[in-house]
């Protein structure tokens, strides 16, 4: 089962996922946990490259390929073999994050981004998807509370580029009600992570 975890900056994704994690191991299930950009060397490499703060001139076509590349090497290397051995797989953003930010916040276009993610990823679609529903302007509150988190070049973006990912979001989800599972993120951590182990366990067993 393929499941990913997506939401503007500062949603929760990170933390949320990996008490998902640890709540579905607790419970018995084979379940790894892993990010895009990154979660392999090459995929990794490819993260420092795109959120680098000094490259400011990256062209968003290109920001949107090394993505797509990211995404491909990621899906391939990891996720593919884990999902063949029958494990749970948890990924911090996938496909609708390239959506969201480079097809509608960059503004390229949803379905120019679409199509360069399909050639990237075929027919491996998440089985499940939990968005996580947060205001974007208390989400960029959370992450200037939250120290430990690594500046990149997105920080610098404006609201305004917030609120165009978050837009974007509620497109999606919308156009893929059956895969898109929406969590109201401003709630307490206990119960996003109750509704989102939830959700993973209706998809297992419905
Ligand atoms: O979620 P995470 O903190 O790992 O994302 C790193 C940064 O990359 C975030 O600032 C996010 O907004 C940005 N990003 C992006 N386009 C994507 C995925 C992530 O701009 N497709
Ligand atoms: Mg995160």
């Amino acid at each position: 089962l393929f499941i990913t975890f997506e939401g503007c900056d500062g949603a929760g994704k990170t933390t949320v996922l990996d008490r998902v994690h640890d709540e579905l191991e607790e419970k018995g299930y084979p379940v790894l946990k892993t990010r895009e950009p990154g979660g392999i060397d090459i995929a990794e490499k490819i993260r420092t490259l795109i959120l680098n703060p000094e490259h400011k001139a990256m062209e968003r076509r290109t920001e949107a390929l090394l993505y797509a590349a990211a995404r491909r090497q990621h899906l391939t290397e990891k996720v593919i073999p884990a999902l063949e051995e029958g494990t749970i797989v948890l990924c911090d953003r996938f496909i609708d994050s390239s959506l969201a930010y480079q097809g509608a916040a960059r503004g390229i276009g949803i379905e120019e981004v679409l199509a360069i993610n399909e050639f990237a990823v075929e027919d491996h679609m998440p089985d499940a998807t939990i968005y996580l529903d947060i205001d974007p302007e208390k989400g960029l509150n959370r992450i200037h509370e939250n120290k430990k988190r690594e500046f990149n070049r997105l920080d610098q973006e404006h609201a305004d580029f917030h609120y165009k990912v978050y837009r974007a979001y509620e497109t999606l989800a919308a156009r893929f009600p059956k895969r898109i599972h929406k969590v109201d993120a401003s709630l307490s951590i206990e119960q996003v992570q109750q509704q989102a182990v939830n959700r993973i366990l209706n998809v297992l067993s419905p």
